[in-house]
């Protein structure tokens, strides 16, 4: 993958905006802070309301994995000695567990579809 010769930063082809001379090895968004190129040229842009909506889908996907985190070191630090609830949570721990990638197995292709949605079209063009 190459690199942004301003920013150094590596990204698939795709982000980086087309031309010569100081044009070539520009990322989309280095163009623009730039002023290479204007925004309907720059199609690949990940805007800020764009890259904040990706956020929060990957946010949604796995917070489950990340509660399931909190909920066990909040019963093993707390509940272990406090009869029956430790029974009660434990059983929906192991519950949660066991349904948590059930879930972001089923709930996949959602996810997919998201992303896709909140990515933005890219046509390469000729010679690239
Ligand atoms: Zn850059």
């Amino acid at each position: 993958m190459p690199t942004c010769r301003h920013c150094y930063s590596v990204y698939p082809r795709g982000q980086f905006i087309h031309g010569i001379g100081p044009l070539s090895q520009v990322c989309v968004r280095c163009g623009l802070d730039k002023e290479l190129v204007t925004k309907d040229e720059a199609a690949s842009y990940y805007s800020k309301s764009i890259a904040n909506s990706r956020f929060s889908a990957i946010a949604r996907r796995w917070a489950p994995l990340v509660w399931l985190g909190i909920f066990w070191t909040f019963w093993i630090l707390y509940l272990t000695d406090v009869s029956p609830w430790n029974w009660f949570t434990l059983a929906i721990l192991i519950l949660g567990t066991l349904g948590t990638p059930l879930y972001i197995f089923v709930f996949s292709s959602n996810y997919q579809a998201t992303m896709a949605r909140l990515t933005p079209d890219y046509e390469r063009p000729e010679g690239h």
